[in-house]
């Protein structure tokens, strides 16, 4: 016994040390990171609610259960960390005393410790074949990137697969040998012990003992390794996982009583030194403070936290749009390659200035790679440049899937937010195609670039009145909700008819409503999600004088971005509003027996429907539930689920600024949603969000044109079809079958083809022409496009077909928004580029990016602001851009991707792919000529003689407030691991 204690006691005194010093370098790491007092405190002033996440997350495992197979297996190895800690302190016991019948105090006999310290032995056991039949199963070098362990450190893997079988095997060896030589605490209890105790019947007492030494040293000669592995290992998640949980962000943990509650719906605020950087403090900052992220030591010891917890699991990786559709950004490999350039930088960041000249020249090379740029070697996996591949950080559509999956909280989508910050505001280095976005913004407070003045257009022909804030209503006292109706709701043809039918609904319905009208301007999510913080604070200000203006409680949007935006962004920035989704509230009103679906005639025929989660109302928001129960309530409807829907739902592509980005790598996202969505057999896809429905129409106009769709299978959002529902009209203008005439494709591929060309039509034209699918709803203009032409007679949701942006396009009198003189911001505008330059013809780029600024175009310009209240001048019609011609060429050669969003007006010069903030052009720049004037549009004012059709009252009108079962069984529940009718239902406004 005196020799294992020596030999036990040297084991010790070797490892021990050694996971001290990597313990102290890791704190070390960690707490060198900026400061998050947000963090701390969030863990010190709710300290039931930090409990509780742990007991939610890390004790019950709840992130990790919502795939169950792993999961379980997951739970199985982790309780046997918790529970064979126990059966470790038997063994030092035993080692320490020298007495080899040494039991724990008190209950070191009961036979239910015994008991359950070797059932969690099997199960452990139970647990690592699961993990090698899962591992091998999603064998990267048979299934590549299909496999979620695509990346991951796959021999490390199966290192600390073998170790824990390792740990488990000798403490079996010790407890049986320690069984049959009588020295056991427990008795049969310990089934799995005291039956490998009968293995050793018949060697002698001193021969058993002999045996239980060696199995005690090998017990925790083993454990030692194993803790040495996992401190420097992806297996250091066993140790800051539950750290990193219970720093979670503050408003995702006081969410807590939704397990759902992770780093998603509101972006993180950009900080600095601890604080939030407002637009109002821009000029107090220090000269060396960082806006978002530009090198490793910028982000905050929780976002270190964040890169050291990584599991390599793969979960947000198997659900990312991006990685799925061949792009190289992957939400694992991001936060695994700022883990590997965290640590392998660590010595010379954490070194004093004079230590660091006589570091490895390696480390020193290492700790001056640029944090984002080109890369050498695979992007997603760099071996040299950048970290973070630029292609990588501009591929991410905010969907949240990845934050979502993470069984440990990390947050990926704020990492990435705050990387862009840097790369706009500070490097001015991203995408060409942003400059449009940022300019529209900042010009006529619309990405569009439309109008400010053109907001009300979409309510033209409405068989009532409006109430507008400011015009026929003083304040929204006078009324119960105020709808929000957003820049695509208000500019993008297909969103207005939207915006159009839930109107209406209201209106049906009896509820009062109002609109700002002119007085709204974007909510500036995409500028924030873009990178662009400053621009999305200046809109966000000039809104909330709005909103407060207005008396703004209650809203309604039916934009997922604008709605998230509203709800969970503005609240920092000082307005607190209730904000719910469009479909939250029909469905309450057809609940309440205020809106009737018919039961039969027209409106009622037979149709297959599924459902496109969006991401922002979904994943961001937890609605999931209503407007899945107003389809389900429609007369004729069938509803059938995609394979990915509810939680796990695909993206279409558009979040994240992707909307107003060229898509070159990879399939496009779209497309695999489309096409998952047509594979269903569906008639309709159903949507609730404006950039959903552009990102699939396109998608489903490209599936048609292809043949892989039927001509009848139309994109239409839920309140359109509920709209039909309750006026008992047909929603569809094909019915299931009348689209099998291949003919009709065809010639609405011509129809597409002539407005496609860019000599005739404005990209605005474009997007309306491109609606996907032949609904009564999403009518194409029927005359040709510049004429601007109302389509004659008018279907029920006809309406005055776009105005071109370009025509529409108000340039302001040199103003900026940024307007400040010179700024701390100000750098050279040579910047950007060297890689963009190398890949111009992937990414036609919107002309913007091209179009030669003017005096005072710069985002940091002197002069006029957005937010001036003088209403913007059109632009002399003589000031003709540059070679017009020229300019059109290149989108004449690839109309495709001019008419796959509804991108600014100006055709595409070459592409410049590292557009710079001060890309942007003068405000006072010439814009094409107008467009047809009011006087072109009388046949928009006519009142569709469908839209003044009223409900008719002798049809059986359904009954509403139980929803009937769907036709399609099983598949009507999304797949989803969680509750979804308990979570973001019709009544939880
Ligand atoms: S937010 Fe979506 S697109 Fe971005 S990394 Fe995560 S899963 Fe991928
Ligand atoms: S980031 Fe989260 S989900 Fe992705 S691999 Fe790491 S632990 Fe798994």
């Amino acid at each position: 016994m005196t020799l294992t204690l020596i030999v036990g006691l040297l084991l010790n005194a070797i490892i021990l040390p050694l996971a001290a010093k990597r313990v102290w370098f890791l704190y070390r790491l960690i707490s060198h990171g900026q400061p998050a007092p947000d963090r701390l405190e969030n863990v010190t002033k709710r300290t039931a609610g930090a409990i509780r996440d742990q007991l939610r997350e890390v004790v019950g495992q709840g992130r990790l259960l919502k795939w169950s197979v792993p999961g379980i297996a997951h739970a199985f190895v982790m309780y046997a960390f918790l529970i064979l800690a126990s059966v470790y302190l038997e063994a030092y016991g035993v080692l320490l005393s020298r007495n080899p019948e040494w039991a724990i105090p008190v209950i070191g006999h009961w036979d239910v410790i015994g008991f359950g310290q070797d059932l969690i032995g099997v199960l452990c056991l139970v647990g690592l074949a699961t993990f090698t039949i899962i591992r091998l199963r999603n064998d990267p070098a048979k299934i590549g990137r299909k496999s979620r362990f695509k990346g991951s450190h796959l021999g490390g893997a199966w290192l600390t697969l073998f170790m824990i079988f390792n740990v488990i095997w000798t403490m079996f060896l010790f407890r049986g040998a320690a069984s049959a030589a009588g020295n056991f605490p427990y008795g049969k209890g310990a089934f799995a012990s005291y039956g490998l105790g009968t293995i050793f019947d018949g060697l002698s007492h001193d021969a058993l003992e002999v045996v239980e030494h060696v199995g005690l040293l090998l017990h925790i000669g083993v454990m030692l390794v194993f803790l040495l592995l996992v401190l420097h290992s992806k297996h250091l998640h066993i140790f800051v996982a539950p750290l990193n949980v219970m720093f979670k962000r503050p408003d995702a943990a006081a969410n807590g009583e939704n397990p759902s509650s992770v780093a998603l719906g509101k972006v993180k605020p950009m900080m600095n030194d601890g604080k939030p950087v407002t637009l109002d403090d821009v000029d107090d900052l220090d000269e060396d403070a960082t806006l978002g992220i530009g090198s490793i030591n910028d982000f905050s010891w929780k976002g270190v936290l964040d890169f050291a917890s990584c599991t390599e699991c793969g979960r947000c990786q198997s659900q990312c749009p991006a990685w799925n559709t061949e792009k190289p950004l992957s939400p694992k490999m991001l936060i695994m390659n700022l883990r590997d350039h965290a640590f392998a930088a660590a010595p010379y960041n954490l070194a004093s200035e004079e230590k660091r000249g006589s570091l490895d020249p390696a480390i020193v090379a290492e700790a001056e790679r640029p944090l984002v740029g080109e890369t050498e070697g695979v992007a997603w996996h760099p071996d040299g440049g950048a970290v973070i591949d630029t292609d990588v950080l501009w591929s991410c559509t905010n969907c949240g899937a990845c934050v979502n999956q993470c069984p440990v909280d990390i947050e990926h989508v704020d990492h990435i937010t705050d990387m862009r910050r840097y790369q706009v505001l500070v490097e001015s280095n991203f995408p060409s195609e942003l400059n449009g976005l940022f300019r529209g913004l900042e010009n006529n407070g619309n990405p569009w670039n439309m109008s400010p003045r053109g907001r009300m257009d979409w309510a033209k022909g409405l068989p009532f009145d409006v109430k507008v804030v400011g015009e026929t209503i003083e304040s929204l006292d006078e009324v119960e909700w105020l709808f929000w109706v957003g820049c695509a709701g208000a500019y993008e043809d297909r969103a207005k008819k939207t915006t159009r039918a839930v109107a209406e609904l209201l209106d049906l319905a009896g509820v009062s409503f109002g609109v700002l009208g002119n007085g709204e301007t974007c909510t500036g999510d995409s500028a924030r999600r873009a990178g662009n913080e400053f621009v999305f604070q200046g809109l966000a200000q000039q809104n909330i004088e709005t909103l407060k203006d207005a008396k703004a409680k209650q809203v309604v949007s039916t934009c997922p971005h604008c709605m998230n935006t509203l709800k969970n962004e503005y609240r920092d920035l000082g307005i607190e509003l209730e904000v719910i989704h469009h479909t939250q509230l029909l469905n309450r009103l057809v609940r309440e027996g205020k809106l009737t679906p018919v039961a039969d005639g027209e409106g009622a025929h037979q149709r297959k429907i599924t459902y496109h989660d969006p991401c922002f109302l979904g994943r961001h928001n937890q609605v999931y539930t209503p407007p899945r129960e107003l389809l389900q309530i429609m007369p004729g409807a069938e509803v059938t689920e995609m394979e990915r829907s509810g939680e796990r739902s695909f993206c279409c592509g558009a979040g994240g600024a992707r909307m107003w980005m060229e898509e070159t790598i990879g399939e496009r996202i779209n497309v695999n949603r489309t096409n998952e969505a047509v594979a269903t057999g569906a008639d309709q896809i159903a949507v609730g969000c404006p950039f959903c429905r552009v990102m699939l129409a396109d998608g489903l106009t490209e599936a048609q044109d292809t043949g892989s769709a039927r001509a009848e299978v139309e994109v239409l959002d839920v309140a359109q079809m509920l709209l039909a529902s309750v006026k008992g009209e047909v929603a569809t203008k094909l019915k299931p079958g009348e689209g099998a005439d291949p003919g009709a494709v065809k010639a609405k591929k011509a129809e597409e083809q002539e407005l496609d060309d860019p000599a005739k039509v404005g990209a605005a034209a474009k997007a309306s022409a491109d609606s996907g699918g032949s609904s009564l709803f999403d009518e194409a203009p029927a005359e040709a496009p510049a004429a601007k032409a109302e389509p004659a007679g008018g279907s029920l949701f006809d309406e005055a077909p776009a105005e071109a942006p370009a025509a529409k396009a108000e340039p302001e009198s040199g103003g900026s928004l940024f307007d400040q003189g010179g700024s701390l911001f100000d750098t050279p505008a040579e910047k950007p580029a060297e890689k963009p330059a190398e890949k111009p013809a992937e990414k036609p780029a919107p002309a913007e990016a091209k179009a030669e600024p003017a005096s005072g175009g710069s985002l940091f310009d002197q002069g006029g602001s957005l937010f001036d209240a003088v209403p913007a001048e059109e632009a002399p019609a003589e000031k003709k851009p540059e070679p017009a011609e020229a300019k059109a060429e290149p989108a004449a050669e690839k109309p495709a991707p001019a008419a796959e969003k509804p991108a600014p007006a100006e055709a595409a010069p070459a592409a410049d792919l590292s557009g710079s903030l001060f890309d942007i052009p003068a405000a006072s720049e010439p814009t094409p000529a107008p467009a047809a004037p009011a006087a072109e549009e009388p046949a928009a004012e006519e009142e569709p003689a469908a839209e003044e059709e009223p409900v008719a009252e002798e049809k059986k009108p359904a009954a509403p407030a139980t929803p009937p079962a769907s036709s399609s069984g099983e598949k009507n529940e999304p797949r989803t691991d969680v509750d979804i009718s308990g979570s973001g239902s019709l009544f939880d406004l």
